[in-house]
């Protein structure tokens, strides 16, 4: 398959196998091969275990290896790394959280919490982000970080996924039923949340499901809920990942009409080109150069050529991790659209939420605020 062993013999120590792999093996594969006329790259990821100390036997060795291997991979890419007595425990621990998160959703273990979007100037709110929670009554509450990645190496990210998908647009519907009695006879206002729009993640497994768009079509018409107030957000490096495949698969989800964000902008590597082609709405500056890009000269050059990149391209911009009230108004000096973080409100449970919005925009005076409300 894609999993290759190599034997070293006569190494001086760890420190000349070390090299060996990361200065010879990896670039080496790393290298453009071409094949047939196509460029193709690949990644590589590599564990290292050592006779005799990680085993006698070379079962025990091949075991070990490939424990650290499967730690390097869900490391990062073109990593190395050698087996330890941690790679053991870490390894028990994935698995233990593997077996639970597999009945976490038939015992309505996940839930959702949903982040307000603002508009940079005004401070309207515009949408929310709907982030998924896991509270596991064995092993306490788990951050997405740690278990979506479980999720979509096991292939669960499509049952999650769709689930995450169907709440929000349950929830859409459920907000445009919300009313609020003024207490002036029949005078009856919107909700202040019936007005936005549902932003929800969508993993790589996700995306290359040929069913997606047929699925999230069926789901838009049995809930009733229009595609432009539906948002689906693919971070940029699972975008780049497959880039040809994912155009295509964007095209099919933007003729439904709903709208597309690039997350985490900034921390892959974005080929222009395809960035030109895919047909997105907005890029969001990941929150880790807008989170010191007060004090770190290289995080606002970045924020300001994100900035610019995107309005060249004719796509809104979304800040995301905005702290503090300094941030958010030099960003919207900068021309970025639109803010999300902390400073506005951390990401909420549906009944702290429609609070939240109530007090941050009276429905009543709901025109007027939306042209003098500040932070
Ligand atoms: P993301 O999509 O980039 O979501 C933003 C993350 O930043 C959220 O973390 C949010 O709570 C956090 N955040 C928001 N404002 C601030 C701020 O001002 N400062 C800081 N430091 N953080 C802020 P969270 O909820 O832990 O989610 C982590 C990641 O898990 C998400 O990153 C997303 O990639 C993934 N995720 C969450 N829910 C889902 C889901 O339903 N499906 C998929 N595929 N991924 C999800
Ligand atoms: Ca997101
Ligand atoms: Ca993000």
């Amino acid at each position: 398959g894609d999993e290759f062993v190599v034997v070293m013999r006569d190494v001086a120590g760890r420190e000349d196998v070390q090299q060996l792999v990361e200065r010879r093996l990896i670039p080496l594969i790393r290298q453009s091969h071409p094949v047939e006329g196509h460029e193709l790259n690949v990644s590589c990821s590599v564990g290292i275990a050592v006779y005799p100390e990680d085993g006698s036997d070379i079962d025990e060795i091949m075991r070990r290896a490939d424990a650290a291997m499967y730690e390097a991979k869900t490391t990062g890419r073109d990593m190395a790394l050698f087996y330890s007595a941690e790679t053991d425990q870490r390894a028990v621990a994935r698995q233990t959280m593997e077996q639970h998160l597999r009945r976490a959703l038939e015992r309505e273990e996940l839930s959702q919490q949903y982040q307000p979007r603002l508009s940079a100037k005004g401070a309207r709110l515009l949408g929310v982000e709907a982030l998924l929670r896991w509270n596991s009554p064995v092993l306490g509450a788990i951050p997405p970080s740690e278990f979506i990645p479980i999720a979509e190496e096991t292939g669960m990210i499509r049952a999650i996924g769709s689930w995450v998908l169907q709440q929000a647009c349950e929830q859409w519907v459920r907000w445009q039923t919300l009313a609020l009695d003024t207490g002036l006879g029949d005078t009856v206002v919107p909700h202040p949340l019936a007005h936005v729009s549902i932003s929800v993640n969508l993993s790589a497994a996700q995306l290359s499901d040929p069913l997606l768009v047929s699925d999230i079509q069926a789901l838009l018409a049995r809930t009733g809920m229009p595609a432009h107030r539906l948002e689906l957000e693919i971070t940029e490096s699972q975008l780049m990942d497959n880039a040809h495949a994912s155009e295509l698969q964007l095209a099919a989800l933007k003729l439904l009409g709903v709208q597309l964000s690039i997350d985490d902008f900034g921390t892959g590597y974005s080929s222009l080109a395809y960035l030109k082609r895919f047909d997105i709405d907005r890029l969001k500056v990941d929150k880790s150069f807008v989170h010191d890009m007060l004090s770190n000269p290289a995080d606002m050059a970045i924020t300001r050529a994100i900035i610019a990149l995107g309005h060249t391209l004719g796509l809104k911009i979304v800040a995301e991790g905005v702290e503090d009230l300094a941030t958010a108004q030099v960003l919207s000096a900068l021309d970025c659209e639109e803010l999300q973080g902390y400073h506005f409100s951390r990401p909420l449970p549906v009944a702290q939420l429609e609070a939240w919005a109530l007090q941050h925009q009276p429905p009543l005076a709901h025109e007027r605020e939306a042209l003098s409300t500040g932070w």
